[in-house]
């Protein structure tokens, strides 16, 4: 079997748990599998890289931000091939670089274009371990690139899908992906399996445990991917194609700290307006997400809001400041006191009454919901932040306690 493993920062923290990741490598690779390891930096590793950015230059270039973080996963990889260098096990590390790892110029959110897995290929013949480092990747200028926060899943599911990997197994802190983050759930239940649909929209609204885009790749290519603990032997979670919908109702409830709301004034209530704004928005590049249309007041005069991640904010707004007349409106506020809770399944489409339901839950405990967007299988709400956890509590009791 050809095995693909990605473990978290969490999981290499230290020298215990580089050797305790050696010893889960080593055991399969002593199987006779091939085995392809991507890792993260240590811990806190990046976080501490960024705060040191900041300390030079809070405005430091993309380019510059993706070469220092990149430097995080130089140092796993080299110490977790150490690692198994000590138990006698094969091994050898590759940057994203020396990997293949070929993505787009976007700096800090880059997104891998091909990967040419020669190297891998030869070194897996030779039967070598091949640690490569997550998150990074280089672009057509040889430049070192990043994927974004939480990106070598992502590294780690586009491995697999290249070497048509048997599996992709994501060890992290957590042994799987729950009905809600369990460190603010207590009564949080392990899935046994979720969707790629379900499995998207969770980390895409907030449930940091998969990058999204490693599973929107892993639905792509069709990569059999399960999410699974580092510290224990217990089963993890299965993503796949159809998960179980009749069992649950909703496989999850999830919480986005990263937005803002902002709200535009003063609109006429005529055709064309809410055209003007976002096509404005599209244009730079701004994805909205929730959006309100409050309703034409006695003189036309009606008031749009919706929300954009605390990255766009600054943008966003000045780039409405700068079109207000154009648009006609007549003044542009903000929000960042705002987060966004969902819930996700596909067990709701065919369910009435599950909107209803989670209002209620919110009702019961005197949350005001700022706005609300529903798809076919999840909706979200907007409400105060310091109330979100409070409403993903009492949302998440709702609907799994019996
Ligand atoms: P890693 O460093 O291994 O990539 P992350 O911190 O990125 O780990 O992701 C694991 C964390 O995701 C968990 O510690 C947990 O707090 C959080 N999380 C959020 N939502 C969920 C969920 N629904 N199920 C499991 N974990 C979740
Ligand atoms: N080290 C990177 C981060 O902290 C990438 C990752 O952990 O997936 O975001
Ligand atoms: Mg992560």
């Amino acid at each position: 079997m050809l095995i693909v493993k990605k473990f978290g920062g969490s999981s290499v923290a230290d020298a215990a748990k580089l050797f305790n990741v050696a010893g889960i490598i080593s055991e399969d690779y002593n199987k006779g599998n091939s085995v392809v390891v991507v890792v993260s930096a240590q811990g806190d590793t990046t976080d501490d890289l960024i705060e040191k950015a900041q300390e030079i230059n809070p405005k430091a270039s993309k380019r510059e931000m993706d070469m220092l973080l990149s430097t995080g996963e130089q140092i796993s990889i080299s110490l977790l091939a150490m690692a198994l260098e000590k138990l006698g096990t094969p091994v050898i590390s590759l940057t994203g670089w020396q990997a293949g790892m070929h993505t787009n110029t976007t700096y800090s959110a880059a997104r891998i274009k091909d990967i040419d897995t020669e190297r891998i290929t030869f070194e897996i013949d030779k039967k070598k371990v091949v640690i490569v480092a997550g998150f990074q990747g280089v672009n057509r200028y040889d430049d070192i690139t990043t994927l974004g926060r939480g990106g070598s899943d992502t590294s780690a599911v586009a491995l697999a899908a290249a070497l048509k990997a048997d599996v992709c197994q994501i060890y992290t802190d957590v042994d799987g992906v729950y009905t809600a983050d369990p460190r603010i759930v207590k009564n949080a239940v392990k899935l046994e399996d979720v969707s790629y649909d379900e499995m998207l929209e969770l980390a895409s609204l907030g449930a940091n445990v998969l990058h999204n885009r490693s599973v929107e790749m892993a639905k792509k290519y069709n990569v059999e991917l399960e999410v699974l603990s580092s510290f224990n032997r217990v089963p993890g979670t299965k993503v796949k194609e159809v998960s179980d919908v009749e069992k649950m109702l909703i496989k999850g409830v999830a919480r986005d700290n990263d937005v803002a709301q902002i709200a535009v004034t003063g609109l006429k209530d005529q055709p064309g307006v809410a055209f003007k704004l976002f096509s404005l928005l599209a244009k730079h590049n701004i994805n909205v997400d929730i959006i309100l249309q409050s309703a034409g007041q006695e003189n036309n005069i009606q008031e749009i809001s919706f929300t954009v991640t605390e990255g766009n904010l600054e943008t966003a707004l000045k780039v409405i400041k700068d079109n207000l007349g154009a648009i006609g409106g007549t003044d542009v506020k903000f929000d960042k006191n705002v987060s966004k809770v969902s819930i996700v399944g596909a067990g709701m489409a065919s369910n009435p009454g599950v909107a209803a339901k989670m209002f209620e839950a919110l009702q019961d405990v005197g949350i005001n919901i700022k706005s609300i967007s529903t798809s076919e299988i999840k909706i979200s709400v907007l409400v105060e932040r310091g109330m979100a956890e409070k409403a993903v509590a009492a949302i998440h009791d709702k609907f799994m306690l019996p």
